[in-house]
């Protein structure tokens, strides 16, 4: 079976590992902040932390976007308001916004991107809002340049800027307009998972576009505690209480291994997408999704949209092809049912969405394989 996920450890790994299993300091050592250092250097953007996963790190993005810091000047909200946010993501997405006390509001899918559909977006934004949630769905990056026109056209009319927040638990190495995700004055989030495109195991990291939300990002990691100021008198004062969403340094040891290894296997995903975007095009009864110059995804999986799916799905099994729907969308669960609406886009994507794998772990002949499977029809 060709499989949908495969986890990508580099052999360099396990010694990583073993160091700093004998080094006694298994957290806050050293290793998280050189991990770090990495990243940001990869990003272009020195405002990132690094957490013990995506999730944490949508918590603390919805926390960073609604509470202020206190002493700031800017009041604590008295109402909760909404979050704007699609249902074509994994549940990882949605429930931090049910744990901060905030209601969703959900946004109809665009087909052609399986991203939010914009123009849905622009008319949903009300003085209620209170941040927007993005996801680049298997790694396809959200138009952010029309995302950010659409907030600011919302800040002439509601006197009101929503911050956004981008999860890009699925796009590590994507970039939107030349620059990496992480870069477009959002708050981003990347989770570093056991089956994302590079793994810490379980890891996450946030990205932020300003000192000051750097630094209340930094306090709130760790309970709102500041680890750099003097604490050993016990008088230390907590002004803003924060969360444990620290990282620790097996994980990052793991992380900072795989980190360059990464590169070449997310180039073996994008070739094996520009491999199926030429040889799937025109099968009769598949759609692809949009590709536009101004953005290179990271290709987590390969979204096709097939009008008789359960066949499709059925015969690439025979064939030894794992497919798979990922997710269910999350509006029908019923712990959201109370929030539930119409969505036109998702209705026609749901009945008609599945994925193909298309990883570094692929090789020619698997790719021939897909490609002869699906197009001798189903
Ligand atoms: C994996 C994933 C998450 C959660 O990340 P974790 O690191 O597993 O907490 C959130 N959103 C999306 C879209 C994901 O794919």
């Amino acid at each position: 079976m060709i499989p949908l996920f495969k986890v990508a450890m580099t052999p360099g790994a396990a010694d990583a590992v073993t160091a700093v299993l004998r080094s006694g300091r298994l957290e806050h050592g050293p290793v998280a902040a050189n991990f770090e250092t990495a990243l940001a250097e990869r990003i272009g953007n020195p405002r990132v932390l690094t957490l013990n996963s995506g999730t944490s790190g949508l918590h603390l993005a919805i926390d960073l976007a609604t509470r202020p810091a206190r002493g700031s000047g800017v009041p604590a909200d008295d109402v909760p308001g909404e979050i704007l946010s699609t249902p074509l993501t994994f549940e990882g997405t949605n429930w931090p916004i049910l744990a901060s006390g905030r209601r969703i509001r959900w946004i109809d899918v665009d087909p052609r991107t399986l991203n939010v559909d914009l123009d849905d977006l622009e008319s949903k934004i009300s003085p209620a809002c209170r941040a927007i949630m993005v996801v680049h769905w298997a790694g396809y990056p959200v138009d952010l340049n029309r995302l950010r026109a659409i907030v600011d056209r919302a800040e002439v009319r509601h006197g009101i800027r929503p911050v956004v927040i981008e999860d890009c638990a699925q796009a590590w190495a994507a970039t939107y307009d030349g620059l990496p995700l992480g870069r477009h004055g959002n708050v981003s989030v990347f989770s570093f998972g056991a089956l994302k495109p590079l793994t810490c195991g379980s890891g996450g990291l946030i990205v932020v576009p300003d000192d000051e939300m750097y630094d209340r990002a930094r306090l709130r990691r760790w309970f709102g505690i500041d680890r750099q100021a003097d604490r050993t008198t016990g008088d230390y004062d907590v002004a803003d209480w924060g969360f444990r969403f620290y990282m620790n340094d097996v994980a990052a040891a793991i992380g900072l291994a795989n980190l360059v290894a990464a590169d070449g296997l997310i180039e073996r995903s994008r070739a094996n997408a520009a491999f199926f975007d030429r040889e799937l095009a025109g099968v009769p009864g598949l759609r692809q999704t949009e590709r536009s110059p101004d953005r290179e995804p990271s290709h987590w999986i390969y979204p096709v949209l097939i009008d008789d799916r359960s066949s499709f799905v059925r015969k690439l099994t025979d064939s030894a092809i794992a497919t798979g729907i990922v997710s269910r969308r999350n509006d029908a669960h019923s712990c959201v049912a109370s929030v539930r609406e119409h969505l036109p886009g998702l209705d026609w994507v749901a009945d008609r969405l599945a994925y193909l794998p298309v990883g570094w772990w692929l090789s020619e002949a698997d790719r021939d394989h897909v490609v002869s499977t699906i197009r001798a029809g189903w």
